[in-house]
C-alpha cells in the first residue's frame, strides 16, 4: 500500500493497472462511515493517466505508514539478519513527535496558530504549478482551514515549510455540501493567500 522507499501509495488504475502516487496527488479524503478499527478512508487521487480514480486507505496507511514504512528491512548487526525496520522507525518518529518535531503541520486560520496534524485530517487538495492547496480539518477546533504549501510539505514526513500561505476564509466542509463545489472554491481562492509562519 505505502512504499517507504518511494514515499508513494499504490492504487488501481483502470487503464494502467497498478499506479503509485505520492500523498500530494490525493484530491479528496473522506472517512467512510461504519468501519472504526481501523477507520477506512475513500481517496480520490489524480492518476498518471490524467484521470481521477477512487481508492481506499486505512487510518494507519495514511498516518503511520509514512513514518513506519512497510516491508522495509535493515541488517541487524547483532543478529546478522535482515529484520523489519518498522518498530525502530516508529520509535524514532515517536521520539521526534514528543520533542515537538511534527511530521505534518498546518496553520489554523480560525485559531491563528500553527497546529500539528496527520494526513487523515487532510480533506481536499488542489494542485497548482508548484504548490498544493491543502484543506485541513483542524483536530483541535474542527474548523477547516486552507493552506498553500509545497509538495514536500505534504509528501515528506518531518519536512515542514517555514512559511505557508493561509486563505483568510473559514471553509465550510460538510457532507451536505458537494465536494465539487468545495474543490472549485478551494482552487479559485487557494493561490491568493497571505503568508504565515509555521516555524517559530
Ligand atoms: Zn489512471
Ligand atoms: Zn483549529
Amino acid at each position: 500500500m505505502y512504499d517507504q522507499l518511494t514515499g508513494r501509495y499504490t492504487f488501481a488504475c483502470p487503464a494502467r493497472g497498478e499506479v503509485r502516487v505520492p500523498l500530494s496527488r490525493f484530491r479528496v479524503l473522506e472517512r467512510l462511515p461504519g468501519a472504526a478499527h481501523p477507520a477506512v478512508y475513500k481517496i480520490i487521487f489524480a492518476c498518471d493517466c490524467g484521470g481521477e480514480h477512487e481508492g481506499l486507505a486505512t487510518h494507519e496507511d495514511l498516518d503511520w505508514a509514512p513514518l513506519a514504512g512497510s516491508g522495509v528491512a535493515f541488517l541487524n548487526l547483532m543478529t546478522d539478519r535482515l529484520e523489519p525496520a518498522t518498530a525502530e522507525l516508529l520509535d524514532v518518529a515517536a521520539a521526534r513527535i514528543r520533542a515537538g518535531d511534527w511530521p505534518w503541520s498546518f496553520f489554523c486560520y480560525p485559531e491563528e496558530r500553527p497546529r500539528p496534524v496527520f494526513p487523515s485530517a487532510f480533506r481536499v487538495l488542489a494542485a497548482g504549478e508548484e504548490e498544493v492547496g491543502l484543506a485541513v480539518e483542524c483536530p483541535a477546533c474542527a474548523q477547516t482551514s486552507v493552506n498553500v504549501v509545497s509538495r514536500e510539505h505534504v509528501d515528506v514526513p518531518f519536512y515542514n515549510d517555514r512559511r505557508v500561505a493561509v486563505v483568510e476564509h473559514v471553509f465550510r466542509f460538510d457532507r451536505e455540501r458537494a465536494i465539487s463545489a468545495f474543490r472549485a472554491e478551494l482552487f479559485s481562492s487557494a493561490f491568493d493567500a497571505r503568508r504565515r509562519d509555521l516555524a517559530a
